[in-house]
Parts: structure tokens; sequence; C-alpha cells
């Protein structure tokens, strides 16, 4: 019997150091970060983020066999949980997505010459990266089927098309982007990824788009999702990554670590959001007595840890499950944990938002904002529905059709049933 669900000493330190930094040096500055000079931020980051280098717990996505100074899912897990409480400290601890999705994508495809080019860079936290598949005109669920393409001339790719809700893609360093180059390798050998450099001509990046996170998007900002136009954008043969048709495997390795990178952070900030909560329902009186002792309100309370409970060990599961048999053997279970913890903390969310009544819907809390962020869940990296059916479909591969009366009919199952209690009155000696 080897289950074990308690963390290594060691391990705990490193958490428990991470907790106190996250609470004492982040989330104090949350309520006026977005008022800090850019400039002043950058210095103050850097220096955070060296912090971090210092304790060795600096981009800890990223595998040792791969190049990375991972730890592996499942202590990655953990981390993330306290990282998901706080979302600047992605940043500071240097696994904020897109870019560690991307240096997944480029560790796995890039030869060493791209990884000197892109990968380190991108993983020291000099350069940003940004990853452009979806389109305005193709369902972006179906990545089988897209607009954009990318045609060889000479020692050159030129790219044409059109790509929306890339994020970082108005202050990244490089897109990667993916195009059709292999027509007739449809449906999952027709794509290959490339790298762009921003300010590469051909490449316009049309604007920021609004969302329910920022309607009203100022262009440039960090986690923005931009609209770009390829048109005649020429890029050099090597900047693409693996072989002609091979985009669509890579962009999977991306996307299957990024969808159990989000729900290990969802747990953090559902954690945050009780733990909200609670408080309210212990301070606030109704019908002279505190909302915790109302049995709807306590239903709440109870449901919520119930539900973050049951994600985080099925989230913890299946990160074990990665460190023992590698992501391709999990990739059910990673769309699996997508769709039901982005319905957790939603859900989460929205009763901490009934909890706190009118200040809960208010922006005096952070609660409204974090709903307004995370409602991405269920659609970003393919919508839950896609990832339910591929489950349902795994799962339905275990059963064979019957002729006639299902296998537990209990009329059916009566001869058989009678036959065995004659054996078993034998056998025992029952007269
Ligand atoms: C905040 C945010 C950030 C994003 N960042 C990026 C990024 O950096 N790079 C990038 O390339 N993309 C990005 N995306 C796009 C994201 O990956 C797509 O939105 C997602 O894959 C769904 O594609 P779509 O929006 O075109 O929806 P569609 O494909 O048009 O689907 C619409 C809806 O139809 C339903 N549906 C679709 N297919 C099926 C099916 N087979 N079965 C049942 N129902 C189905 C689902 O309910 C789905 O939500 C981002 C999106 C968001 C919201």
């Amino acid at each position: 019997m080897a289950w074990d669900f308690e963390t290594d000493p060691e391990f705990a330190e490193q958490l428990a150091w991470m907790r106190a930094f996250i609470d004492d040096e982040l989330i104090p500055l949350e309520p006026i970060l977005d008022e800090l000079p850019a400039d002043e931020w950058l210095v103050a980051k850097r220096h955070l983020q060296n912090r971090v280098k210092a304790q060795g717990l600096w981009g800890a996505f990223l595998d040792p066999k791969l190049g990375g100074a991972g730890l592996g899912q499942l202590k990655l897990a953990l981390m993330s949980e306290i990282i998901g409480r706080c979302m600047m400290s992605m940043a500071i601890f240097g696994v904020q997505a897109p870019d560690s999705g991307n240096m997944e994508l480029l560790a796995h495809g890039a030869t060493e010459a791209q990884k000197e080019r892109w990968l380190w860079p991108n993983l020291r936290g000099e350069i940003s990266s940004a990853f452009a598949l979806t389109e305005p005109f193709f369902a972006g669920a179906d990545p089988t089927v897209i607009g954009t393409t990318a045609t060889k001339d000479g020692d050159e790719w030129v790219i044409e098309g059109h790509k929306w809700f890339i994020t970082n893609a108005s202050i990244a360093d490089i897109v990667l982007v993916f195009a059709e180059t292999n027509p007739e390798g449809r449906p999952h050998r027709h794509a290959s990824v490339f790298v762009v450099p921003t300010g590469t001509p051909g490449m316009e990046i049309v604007r920021d788009i609004g969302t329910m996170a920022h309607p009203d998007p100022e262009f440039g900002r960090l986690g923005n999702h931009a609209e770009l136009i390829f048109k005649d954008c020429r890029v050099p043969a090597d900047h693409l990554i693996g072989d002609p048709g091979g985009g669509f495997t890579l962009a999977q390795q991306r996307l299957g670590g990024g969808r159990i990178h989000h729900a290990m952070r969802w747990l953090g900030q559902a954690q945050r959001s009780l733990d909200i909560m609670c408080e309210r329902a212990v301070s606030r009186i109704s019908h002279g007595k505190p909302l915790a002792q109302h049995q709807m309100m306590q239903d709440y309370v109870a449901l919520s840890h119930m539900e973050i409970q049951a994600a985080r060990l099925l989230t913890f599961q299946t990160a074990w499950k990665m460190d023992k048999y590698g992501a391709a053997a999990v990739r059910t279970d990673l769309g699996m944990i997508k769709a039901h913890v982005s319905k957790v903390v939603l859900a989460v969310l929205d009763r901490t938002i009934q909890v706190c009544g009118a200040l809960g819907y208010s922006s005096d809390l952070p609660v409204e904002s974090w709903y307004r962020g995370t409602r991405f869940g269920p659609i970003g990296d393919g919508p839950d529905e896609v990832h339910k059916s591929v489950l349902a479909r795994t799962l339905l591969k275990g059963y064979t059709p019957v002729e006639g009366w299902p296998s537990e009919h209990i009329p059916s199952r009566r001869p058989a049933a009678e036959a065995k209690w004659a054996e078993l009155r034998a056998e025992a000696g029952v007269t």
C-alpha cells in the first residue's frame, strides 16, 4: 500500500515560506496594484522575483528532464494552490500563463538553437510570450479547422490569417502562431507552430479586446487579450518549431499542462473566497443572529468546503498520476479536472457574493472581480462541453451493447440466482 496524503516536512517548510511571503509581501499590495507606477513596479517585481529564486522556487512548472527547475506536478499543485490565492504571485514565482505553457511547447519541440533564443530567456523572465490559436471566424473549440495559413517561400514562411483572444500578445516579445501548413494532414497533422517576434512586418496588433474581466481595456496591459492580423507576414525558416504538421501535437502538450495548472490555482482562489464568506457569516447579524447560524448560510459554507476538498483530491490525484505515468496517460483526467474545478470555483465565488450581499456584489471586496476574471474557465483552453464529451466517449468505450434486457434486469437474473442458491445450500449442507 503506497497511499500517503502527507507532505514531506522539508517541502512543507517551503510551502510555509511561500504562504508567509504571499500573505505578507504580495496580498497587502493588492488594493493599489493597478495604480503603482509601471517603472517602479518593474524594479520591485524583480526584487521579489529574486527572493523567490533565492528560495529555489522560481519557474517550478518545467520538468528538469526538459531543462527546468520543476519539482513535479504534485508539488506544483501544492504550490499553485497557494499562488492561486493572489493572482500577481504567478508572475513573481515565474509560473504565469500563457508563458508557462509556451515554454512547455518550446521545451518539447524546439531545437537547441531555438531554445537558446526563446525558451531560456522566457524561463529567466527576460522576455514574454503569447500563443495564437483561436480565430474569430472558426470555432476555437475545434483546432482541426483553422483559417490561418503558412506557406514556404524560399527560406521564409509567409503567414496569412486572423487571430483573436491572444493573451498578452500586445505586450509579448514573441507570439507562437498556430497556422495550417499541411492541409492534406487534417485533422491532426495539418498545422505547425511558428515564432513571430513582435514588430515583424505583416503582424498587426489590431486591438486589445474588452472582456468581462476588463470591459474597457487599456492597450498593452498585462493580461489583455489581443486581436491580430497577419498579412504577408514573413519569418525565417528556422522560426518553425518542430516538424511541419506537428503543431497540433505540440499544442496539445501545451494545453494539457495549462489545464491542470488552472485547476490548481482555482483551488487557492476558491479557498480564499470561502475564507471571506465565513468571516462575513460570523460577523453579520440578521434577524437576531449571525448569518452563520442561519441554516441556508451553513449550507453554503459546508457545500463550498466539501466541493473544494473533493476538487483538491481530484486535482492532486491527477497531478500524482501525471508524475507517475506522464501527461499523455492522463489526458482525459486533465480535461475532467479543468471542467470540474472551473465549476467549483465559480460556484464558491457566487455563494460568497450571495453571503456578502450588496457588499459581495460591490468592488469594495475582490470577489466580484475574481468572478469576472475566472468566468473564462469553462470556455478557455477548450470548452468544458468538449472535455466532458471526450471523457464520456472514453468511459463508454468500456461498455458493449447487450441484446434485450439490461444485464442488471432483476426478473431475467432470477433463474441464475435460484440456481446459485441451490448450489450454495448444497455446499453449506443446508437441509
Ligand atoms: C480569457 C481568455 C483567454 C484566452 N486566451 C487565449 C490565448 O492566449 N490564445 C488562444 O489561442 N486562445 C485563447 N482564448 C480562446 C479560447 O481558447 C477559446 O475561447 C476556446 O477554445 C473556445 O473557442 P471559441 O471561443 O471560438 O468558442 P466556440 O468554438 O465558438 O464554441 C462556443 C461554445 O460552443 C460550445 N461548443 C463548441 N464545441 C462544442 C462541442 N464539440 N460539443 C459541445 N459544445 C460545444 C461550447 O459551449 C463553447 O463555449 C482565450 C479565451 C478567453 C476567454
